[in-house]
């Protein structure tokens, strides 16, 4: 299967460096978020929130390590015969700091999207993914719409109920073992 993996708070556990450094900026001492748009949480603007990822993106990028386990998954799914198209709402100009991740981290990376501020559905289709592996919930939403089975890594901000298609996943072990049941095929 070509499957599709976002890449934050998936493959790269940037959540809780985020919040380490935005409580540091903001001088606050939030324990978790519980909504994915953090400027919520910390009562601040999206603008304010923006300007500081820009003028610190290269540490809030470099900083984090992989999910546990992703790295292992990532691998096992290869090995199983599947393609990985990682669809990342960060930015094309992010891309240099984000293969740079991957390499140091020895994750495969052979194709990674920028969405930006565009759509992942759009990808999705254009790419003809057929499982889609995710943290935010109205992304899983959108693709799942669209008939794509979706793995919902569990996080904080992901707490509420979904709709069909959507198999909410508490590990990558999880998830390995959800898209092994969806394509009995490659085992
Ligand atoms: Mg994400």
């Amino acid at each position: 299967m070509r499957i599709g993996v976002d890449i934050d708070g998936v493959i790269s556990d940037s959540y809780p460096i985020w919040l380490q450094e935005l409580n540091r900026h903001y001088g606050k001492n939030i324990p978790f978020i519980d909504d994915y748009n953090m400027h919520v949480a910390f009562d601040v603007t999206t603008e304010d929130m923006n300007d500081f990822f820009e003028t610190n993106i290269e540490r809030l990028l470099m900083m984090p390590e992989p999910v546990p386990g992703a790295k292992e998954g990532i691998e096992t799914l290869l090995q199983e015969g599947h393609e990985i198209i990682y669809i990342t709402a960060r930015t094309p100009e992010q891309k240099d700091l984000t293969v740079r991740w991957f390499a140091l981290r020895e994750i495969h990376h052979k194709h990674v999207l920028f969405t930006g501020f565009g759509s992942k559905v759009d990808f999705v289709k254009e790419w003809g993914i057929e499982a889609f592996i995710e943290d935010y919930q109205v992304n899983a939403k959108l693709i799942a719409e669209c008939g794509v089975p979706v793995f919902l890594l569990n996080a904080s901000y992901n707490q509420e109920e979904l709709p069909p298609g959507i198999t909410r996943c508490h590990s990558w072990e999880e998830i390995i073992t959800g898209i092994q049941e969806l394509c009995p095929k490659n085992l």
